[in-house]
C-alpha cells in the first residue's frame, strides 16, 4: 500500500507545483527513488496513473521518469565516502537483502574500507522525491 501513499504525494505535489507556477500542461515529471528504498515500481507505476486519472488535462501527455539514485555511505571517523553497491559485493544474498529492508542494520555488516569503523551514515539513497516537473504555461 505504500506505493500507493508514494504515488498519491507525487501528484498532490505535481498539483501544486502546476499551481503555483501556473502550467496548464505538465510534460514531464522526474521521479528519484533511492537505491536503500524499497518500493515495487510495478505497483508503483500502476498507483501513478490510476492517481493520475481525475487530472487528465493537466497530465494527460505527462511523462513520468523514474530514475535510481545510487546510495551512498560516509564514515563519521575519517570521512570517506563509498558506495553501497560496492559495499555489499562481498556480502551473501541475504545479507544484502536484510540490508535493503533495514538499511540500519548496515552497520553489522559493513566497515569503512579505510579505517573500519562501524561508524559511518547514510548519506544518500534513501526515499524518494520529485527531481523536476516541466510543463507548458
Ligand atoms: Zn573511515
Amino acid at each position: 500500500m505504500h506505493e500507493w501513499a508514494l504515488a498519491d504525494a507525487v501528484i498532490t505535489t505535481t498539483l501544486k507545483v502546476a499551481e503555483n507556477e501556473g502550467l496548464k500542461e505538465i510534460s514531464e515529471i522526474i521521479v528519484k527513488i533511492g537505491e536503500l528504498q524499497t518500493i515495487d515500481t510495478e505497483i508503483f507505476n500502476f498507483a501513478l496513473k490510476e492517481v493520475m486519472q481525475p487530472q487528465k488535462k493537466l497530465l494527460e501527455n505527462a511523462k513520468i521518469k523514474i530514475k535510481s539514485e545510487k546510495a551512498i555511505l560516509k564514515c563519521k571517523v575519517c570521512k570517506h565516502e563509498w558506495l553501497f553497491k560496492n559495499a555489499v559485493k562481498n556480502l551473501s544474498e541475504d545479507e544484502t537483502e536484510s540490508l535493503h529492508f533495514i538499511p540500519e542494520t548496515a552497520h553489522v555488516y559493513l566497515r569503512c574500507p579505510k579505517c573500519n569503523s562501524p561508524d559511518f551514515e547514510i548519506i544518500q539513497g534513501r526515499g524518494i522525491w520529485i527531481d523536476s516537473i516541466s510543463g507548458e504555461r
